[in-house]
């Protein structure tokens, strides 16, 4: 059952009412950025137009209301993963850059033949940052493999870990095939080995109630733009015991105590990480993009992702040649696809022109693509403004187009 209001939230998104090709916008790649509402927009136009001034540097009165602001996103944030406290959130441009906070920081203990076990469906950003460790010391990803719905081998998982062992670091679900990874589980197991773990949650928190305190997790990362927020905002949660021990990711203005030519003091918790000025104004309309979200409610918008994608899948079940990529029980609603042996590319161009927005290619995770023996996958995705009446309008074009490229 539709617990959704959907006709009245997709007047929150002024950008739906867009035309592709004289068709009305189907926008399915929601798992690349989710549409943004206009209160998160607002938010954003209203500091621009009355309180713009730079955080922690002012007793000046504007400045001193964005600093409220942007640490009031900072508590928002807190409890909206359940962390103990906002020490522990540490805001930085994307998922991307909070990786590879972690990895050049935990990283720098790293020695010669040190491990670190990722996911064959890790996304590049969980990956390359780990790779890049060897520029200075010889560190190898183990990788655990999974079968052919998309569900992880946790037994190859549990024979990974060693003496080596420094890192996990799992995507909490997969922006392929939609899998819901097991991570509780896979942490728990790396805590009896006295590892720590990075869950990815860049395509999760826009889908599902996150707790790090009950996952346990060491950290927790995801981009604002995928979660009806702005772009060029990311968080890091880290367990306040490990983030306290790193050193310092990048070095400038506002992670500092006191600076000499001789010798420097980093600043407290979460500011020792937090370097040069943040997009004040992008974390500050995060605040509303959760508001938004929690608003709606996190288990309304998984219960309609999910009705779309149930619905969607078998009707695609009778599309000749329909290929299904990840059946993962439970999955999330990203559904990948290839048609007959239609390239993903053509696919994607001919929905385009039907005004369905699509995402063809490797969907950074060429790993992945290399484990299913394919370059690419179109990719559908749902977030909580999509209707079956687009899925039903995506399924007849989804036709049209099988019966042109085959
Ligand atoms: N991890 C996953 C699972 C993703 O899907 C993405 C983006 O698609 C990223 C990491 C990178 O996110 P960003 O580009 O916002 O840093």
């Amino acid at each position: 059952m539709n617990q959704l209001d959907v006709a009245a939230l997709r007047r929150d998104f002024p950008v739906l009412d867009r035309t592709i090709y004289g068709k009305p916008l189907i926008y399915l790649d929601n798992t690349a950025t989710s549409q943004t509402p206009s209160c998160v927009v607002d938010t954003i136009r209203d500091i621009y137009f009355h309180t713009k001034a730079n955080v922690h540097r002012g007793v000046h009165t504007m400045s001193q209301e964005m600093t409220a602001m942007q640490e009031a996103t900072r508590e928002r944030v807190r409890q909206m993963l359940n962390a103990e406290s906002t020490s522990e959130i540490i805001f930085t441009r994307g998922t991307t850059e909070a990786i590879n906070l972690v990895a050049s920081s935990m990283g720098d203990s790293f020695v010669d033949g040190d491990e670190v076990i990722v996911t064959v469906m890790e996304h590049h950003a969980n990956i390359v940052p780990w790779q890049l460790l060897s520029r200075n010391k010889r560190v190898t990803l183990r990788v655990v493999p999974m079968d052919e719905r998309g569900v992880l081998d946790l037994e190859a998982y549990r024979s990974l870990f060693n003496s080596h062992t420094r890192m996990v670091a799992v995507t909490h679900v997969s922006n392929v095939l939609g899998t819901v990874n097991p991570v509780k589980e896979m942490i728990a197991e790396a805590h009896r080995h006295d590892v720590p773990v990075l869950v990815d949650g860049a395509q999760a928190v826009a889908h599902m109630a996150v707790d790090v305190r009950d996952l346990d997790c060491d950290f927790y990362v995801f981009s604002s733009h995928k979660m009806y927020g702005p772009t060029g905002v990311g968080v890091l949660y880290g367990k306040r015991s490990l983030l306290e021990m790193m050193p310092p990711y990048q070095g400038g203005g506002e992670m500092i105590a006191n600076v000499t030519f001789e010798h420097t003091t980093f600043a407290e918790l979460p500011f020792k990480f937090e370097a040069g000025t943040p997009d004040f104004v992008g974390i500050a309309a995060l605040h509303t993009a959760i508001d938004y979200m929690q608003g709606i409610g996190i288990d309304a918008i998984a219960a309609h992702e999910h009705d779309l994608l149930q619905y969607t899948t078998e009707r695609m079940a009778d599309i000749p040649g329909m290929r299904i990529f990840g059946t993962a029980p439970g999955k999330s609603a990203v559904i990948s696809f290839l048609i007959g042996d239609a390239h993903h590319y053509d696919t994607g161009l001919l929905l385009d022109k039907l005004g369905i927005a699509v995402r063809t290619g490797h969907h950074c995770a060429q790993p992945l693509m290399h484990a299913l023996g394919i370059e690419g996958t179109v990719r559908a995705s749902f977030a909580l403004y999509n209707t079956r009446e687009e899925a039903d309008t995506f399924i007849a074009a989804l036709k049209r187009v099988a019966a042109m490229l085959q």
